[in-house]
């Protein structure tokens, strides 16, 4: 078997690594379609995502001097999730899988024949997760694992230690298609396509050079957005400290009785923080009703496939 692997990778202000990425993935697909493991139709594909140094200009060299090499320019910066999709819809009819993957070289180019391997064992969808973060700062370490912690605890179903270097095959990428939606969280909406997933650990390495594209505001507006695209559970806390609230005010009701009856009263205190607590509960309670039909109007408005059928024996 030897089918058609495209290379999807997003580069943004990447000038500095283009260079050692294109040479690097050229020796790899060569030696790949050389051995007989994928076509020699096989490419890479860069996608630029609206950078503002000269990538764009970069790829258009490559493409010119290297077969293997093709490029898509967006129109603007719109964000490493984008540029992948991008990357991603615009090549899916010419490949038969595709992998997305980090300019930079931090993902490990020698895992990507086991990557194949595996789709050719049956898996639609391989996932890449890395077992060390050895070459991370502490700082990075830590937010990152906690950014995993966090989007499980919310009940938004990742590959823990997955980032966006992936293999997905044709068929993966035409259910990918029909979600629609704009708030782009593709390590949320993968996990939702269903079929034979695999997983092929890595170490992930130091960025080549440049710097991190994803600094810290990045990465949480990155956290918050997948947490509200798939998950309506903020709004369940509203309601559960509602619900703590006035059992406050249940149990300042009886503390009260229990002092009225020992004798000792303060006037004017058991009405007023009884009410507060007792309103605000009921108020929070309230919210947090409200919020559920929010939170089911917003899941209809993603207009999500509601099922994908994966084989039909007729
Ligand atoms: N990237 C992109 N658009 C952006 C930011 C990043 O296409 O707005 C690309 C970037 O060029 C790189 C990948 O996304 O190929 C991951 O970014 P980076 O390596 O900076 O993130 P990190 O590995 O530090 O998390
Ligand atoms: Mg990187």
């Amino acid at each position: 078997m030897n089918k058609i692997l495209y290379l999807v990778v997003p580069c943004y202000n990447e000038e500095q690594v283009l260079p050692e990425t294109v040479k690097e993935l050229t020796i790899k697909l060569n030696s790949m379609i050389d051995s007989g493991l994928v076509s020699d139709k096989s490419r890479m594909v860069f996608v630029n995502d609206g950078s503002k140094d000269k990538t764009w200009e970069l790829i258009e060299q490559y493409h010119q001097e290297n077969p293997l090499v093709l490029g898509i320019k967006l129109s603007r910066n719109r964000g490493h999730q984008f540029a992948v999709l991008a990357g991603l819809m615009t090549v899916k009819e010419r490949c038969d899988m595709a992998i997305t993957m980090d300019a930079d070289l931090q993902d490990d180019i020698d895992v990507i024949d086991e990557f194949v391997k595996q789709h050719y064992d049956g898996c639609e969808i391989v996932y890449g997760v890395r077992n060390s973060r050895e070459t991370d700062t502490f700082f990075k370490r830590f937010t990152a694992e906690g950014f995993y912690k966090l989007m499980s605890g919310m009940g938004v179903d990742i590959v823990f230690n997955h980032a966006d270097y992936r293999l997905m095959s044709r068929t993966a990428l035409d259910a990918l298609e029909n979600y629609r939606e704009v708030n782009l969280f593709l390590r949320g909406i993968v996990p939702l396509l269903g079929y034979k997933t695999g997983i092929v650990e890595y170490a992930r390495k130091e960025r080549f050079a440049g710097e991190s594209k994803y600094p810290l505001k990045k990465m949480l507006a990155f956290a918050i957005d997948g947490i509200t695209s798939f998950s309506i559970k903020p709004i369940r806390m509203i309601t559960g400290l509602g619900i703590l609230a006035f059992l406050a005010s249940i149990i300042m009701v009886i503390y009260t009785i229990v002092g009225a009856l020992a004798g000792n009263t303060v006037s004017g205190w058991a009405s007023i923080v009884i009410s507060i607590w007792g309103f605000g509960g009921l108020i929070l309670i309230a919210l947090g009703m409200i919020g559920e039909y929010i939170g089911k109007i917003y899941m209809e408005t993603k207009a999500r496939p509601r099922y994908q059928v994966e084989k039909f024996l007729d």
